[in-house]
C-alpha cells in the first residue's frame, strides 16, 4: 500500500526518496498568539487544549478541539476523522499550523496539522521552516516527510558527486549538507544554497553528457564531405513557387555549410510552426542525394510521415529522385521490397515513421537523416537511425521555439539554426480569452456555424477522465456534454493518450478527411498535423496549461485561407493568470511567448508539464534561477577542456547516461 502509494512518486529506493525534494517551503518559524492571528492568513501558534467533542452534522462526522493560549482561544476543525478525538488529550499543548477562518466571530481553523509542543519534542512538521513535498493520494505530507527525515537520520553521509575543482571554483555547498538542508532547513539562506547545488548538479552533468558525446562522436567520424550545390540543388531551388525568407536563406546557408565541410553535421533546426523548416530540409536532401547519397525523413507519426511524403515528392519528382514512404502500417511483402530497394540503393529518399530505425533496415549510403518533431523521438532514436550510416550529417527539426538560453544548454550537443519570421501573407488568428459562462455562445455560434461551412473544430481538455480532487473539465465529459447540449448533428470524435495508437491514427485520419468537424482531444493532437480546414481551437481550463504549450496548440488553425480562431477558456482566478494568458492574445510570436513562459515560470517548470494535474516534482520549482544554468554550464565547459576532470566525472556521466555516453554516439 505505501509502496504503491511511493511508486506513483517514482519513489522505489531510498536514494529515490532522498532525491525527492520539496516544491516549496513553508516558514513556520514564527509563532503567533491567538488574538493576533488574521483571517485568511496561514499561522503558526501553540495552545492548550481545552475540550474536545465528535459531532454530526449533515451526515458528516466533525471533530471540534478547543483550544486556548494566554491571549485568548481557537477552534481546530477535522472532518470525518472521529479517530483524531483520541489522539488529543485535553490540557496537553500542541503546536499548530493552518489557515485562519473567523465563523460567526470565532477563529477557526480546518484540518491544521498539529503536533505535541515544540518544547517539549523534536518537531518536524511545525515551528521551523517546513518543506512541502510533492505526494499523492492518500499519502499525507507528514506521513511522507516523516518517511524522509527517517531515510536521512539512517544516513551517514551523502557522498560527493562533483568534483573538488568545481565546487571550489564555482562555490557550491557538499552534497552531504545541500541534501540535509533541502529536507530539514534551518534557514531561508542555507535553503537556497542548498537547492542552487542541487540544481547546479543536476544541469552541470546533463551539459557534460551533451558535450562529451558530441565531442567523443566528432573525435571518432570523419564525416561526409558533400560538393557545392550542383545541378538538382539549383534547379529544386529555381523551381520553388515563393522566395525563400531570409530565415530560412540563412538556415539553408549554414546546413550546406556544414554538409560541405569535414564533419558530421548535427544540427538543431528550430522554427514556429509554418515558418518553412520542410522545404529547407528538402533542399538538403537534393544535396545528398545529388552527391550520391540516400536520404532519410524520420516522422513521430503515419499521417506526418505521408504530409512530408506527398510534400517532397512534388519538390523532388522533378528530378527524377525515386522516392519512398515506409510506414509500420504497409504489409510485410510491400515492406520487404522497400527494404530491398533501399539497400541496394534504388531508392534515394525514404520517408517514414519509427519504422526506419528497426534493425532489419539497411542503407546502402545514408548521407543525410533529417528527424521532424525531435522532441518525440529521444535522443536514443536519433542516434539509431544515424548509426545506419558512417555518420552521416544529422538535421534535427523542431516547431516547439525555445528561448536562446535554454537551446544553448539542452541542445548543447547540436549546433542551432533559428526561423525566426513567417512567410509573408500568413493570417492573424484572432485570439480570445473568455469565462466559462462564454462557453454556450462559443459552442453554439462559433463552433456551429464554422461546422456549416465545413471548417473543423479542435476542443483540448487537460484531462482525459473526471477525478474527484480536481474540477478541471474532462474530454470524455466534456463531449458528452457538449455534443448533448448543442451539437448532436455534428460528427463528432475524440482523441486522448489511453487510445491504442491505431485507434488514435483512424481518429485523426478521419479528421484529416473531414469526415469528424469536432474533434475533443488532450495535449495528444499531432504537432506539426496539418488540417487546412480547421479553422476553431477551443482551450477549456487553459489556465492549466503553459503559454508555449497553448502556443502549440493555437499552431494547429490558421493553416488555410479562412478566418480561424482560437478560444482559450479560463476561469481565470488571479490577476497573474490572466496577464499570462494575455499574452496570447497580443502576440503570435513563439519565441517572444517562449521567452516570456521562461521568465514567468523558470526553467525547471518550462520543460515539465502541468496538465497531468500531479504537482511538479521538481526541486526547479523553487530554482527560478537562470543564473545557475548558466553557471553550470560554464563549469561544463571548463570542464570538457580538463582531461582530470573528464575522467573524474566518468562515472556519475554513465550513471546518468548509460549506454549512450559509452559508445558516444550524436
Ligand atoms: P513548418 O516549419 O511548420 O514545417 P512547413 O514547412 O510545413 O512549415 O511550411 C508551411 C507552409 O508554408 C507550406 O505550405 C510551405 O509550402 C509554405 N512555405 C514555406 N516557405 C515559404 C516561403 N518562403 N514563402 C511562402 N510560402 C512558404
Ligand atoms: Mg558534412
Amino acid at each position: 500500500m505505501r509502496e504503491k502509494q511511493l511508486a506513483k512518486l517514482n519513489i522505489l529506493t531510498v536514494e529515490d526518496m532522498l532525491e525527492h525534494f520539496p516544491f516549496r517551503y513553508e516558514d513556520r518559524t514564527a509563532f503567533q498568539l491567538i488574538s493576533a492571528l488574521e483571517p485568511e492568513k496561514k499561522a503558526a501558534f501553540t495552545a492548550q487544549v481545552v475540550q474536545v467533542q465528535n459531532l454530526r452534522q449533515g451526515g458528516k462526522t466533525l471533530t471540534k478541539a478547543t483550544v486556548r493560549d494566554s491571549s485568548g482561544s481557537a477552534e481546530l476543525i477535522w472532518f470525518n476523522q472521529p479517530y483524531k478525538k483520541q489522539q488529543l488529550q485535553v490540557d496537553s499543548k500542541l503546536s499548530i499550523y493552518g489557515k485562519v477562518q473567523i465563523r460567526t466571530g470565532i477563529k477557526q481553523i480546518v484540518n491544521p496539522e498539529v503536533e505535541p509542543d515544540a518544547e517539549t519534542s523534536d518537531s518536524l512538521h511545525t515551528g521551523t521552516i517546513v518543506p512541502i513535498y510533492p505526494t499523492t493520494d492518500g499519502l499525507a505530507q507528514r506521513t511522507l516527510r516523516g518517511l524522509i527525515y527517517q531515510a536521512i537520520e539512517e544516513c551517514d553521509c551523502f557522498p560527493e558527486t562533483l568534483p573538488e575543482a568545481i565546487i571550489r571554483q564555482w562555490d557550491l555547498m557538499s552534497r552531504d549538507r545541500a541534501i540535509r538542508s533541502a529536507h530539514r532547513p534551518s534557514d531561508e539562506n542555507t535553503v537556497k544554497a542548498a537547492l542552487k547545488r542541487l540544481a547546479f548538479e543536476k544541469y552541470y552533468f546533463l551539459q557534460c553528457g551533451l558535450l562529451l558525446s558530441r565531442a567523443g562522436y566528432r573525435r571518432q567520424h570523419a564525416g561526409i564531405k558533400h560538393a557545392p550545390d550542383g545541378r538538382w540543388v539549383n534547379q529544386l531551388e529555381s523551381l520553388l513557387p515563393f522566395r525563400l525568407t531570409n530565415g530560412q536563406a540563412a538556415a539553408l546557408d549554414e546546413i550546406k555549410q556544414d554538409m560541405e565541410s569535414e564533419w558530421p553535421m548535427q544540427r538543431l533546426l528550430q522554427g514556429d510552426v509554418g515558418s518553412g523548416k520542410t522545404v529547407v530540409a528538402a533542399i538538403a536532401l537534393a544535396k545528398t542525394i545529388e552527391n550520391g547519397y540516400q536520404g532519410a525523413l524520420m516522422a513521430p507519426t503515419e499521417i506526418l510521415a505521408s504530409q512530408h511524403y506527398t510534400f517532397l515528392t512534388e519538390c523532388v519528382d522533378p528530378l527524377g529522385i525515386k522516392v519512398q514512404l515506409l510506414t509500420g502500417r504497409m504489409s510485410t511483402t510491400t515492406k520487404k521490397s522497400i527494404i530491398d530497394a533501399i539497400k541496394n540503393g534504388q531508392i534515394q529518399l525514404v520517408i517514414g515513421t519509427h519504422a526506419l530505425i528497426q534493425e532489419n533496415i539497411e542503407f546502402q549510403r545514408l548521407g543525410l537523416v533529417v528527424t521532424d518533431e525531435q522532441h518525440r523521438f529521444g535522443v536514443k532514436q536519433r542516434a539509431l537511425l544515424a548509426a545506419k550510416g558512417q555518420a552521416p550529417d544529422v538535421l534535427v527539426m523542431t516547431a516547439t521555439p525555445i528561448p536562446r538560453t535554454m537551446a544553448l544548454v539542452f541542445y548543447a550537443d547540436l549546433d542551432i539554426s533559428t526561423i525566426r519570421e513567417l512567410p509573408p501573407g500568413r493570417q492573424v488568428i484572432k485570439t480570445y480569452l473568455v469565462n466559462p459562462d462564454m462557453r454556450e455562445r462559443v459552442y453554439k455560434n462559433l463552433v456551429r456555424r464554422e461546422a456549416a461551412l465545413n471548417h473543423q473544430t479542435y476542443i483540448v481538455c487537460p484531462m482525459i477522465e473526471d477525478t474527484e480532487e480536481l474540477d478541471l473539465r474532462s474530454v470524455l465529459k466534456t463531449m458528452k456534454e457538449v455534443q448533448n447540449a448543442w451539437l448532436k448533428d455534428i460528427p463528432c470524435a475524440m482523441i486522448h493518450g489511453k487510445m491504442a495508437s491505431a485507434e488514435k491514427e483512424t481518429v485523426m485520419q478521419a479528421f484529416y478527411e473531414g469526415k469528424v468537424l469536432v474533434l475533443f482531444s488532450t495535449t495528444v493532437i499531432e504537432v506539426g498535423v496539418n488540417v487546412p480546414q480547421a479553422t476553431v481551437m477551443i482551450v477549456e481550463n487553459a489556465d492549466r496549461f503553459g503559454l508555449s504549450q497553448l502556443h502549440q496548440l493555437r499552431g494547429r488553425i490558421g493553416r488555410g485561407d479562412s478566418q480561424s480562431y482560437c478560444v482559450l477558456i479560463s476561469e481565470g482566478h488571479s490577476a497573474d493568470t490572466l496577464e499570462r494568458l494575455k499574452t496570447l492574445v497580443q502576440t503570435q510570436d513563439g519565441f517572444e511567448i517562449a521567452e516570456r513562459d521562461l521568465a514567468l515560470r523558470g526553467p525547471g517548470d518550462f520543460f515539465g508539464t502541468r496538465q497531468h494535474g500531479l504537482p511538479e516534482s521538481s526541486l526547479m520549482n523553487s530554482v527560478n534561477d537562470l543564473d545557475i544554468l548558466l553557471a553550470a554550464k560554464e563549469a561544463a565547459e571548463y570542464t570538457i577542456e580538463h582531461p582530470e576532470l573528464c575522467s573524474a566525472i566518468q562515472t556519475q556521466i554513465t550513471k546518468r547516461f548509460g549506454q549512450l555516453a559509452d559508445k558516444q554516439v550524436l
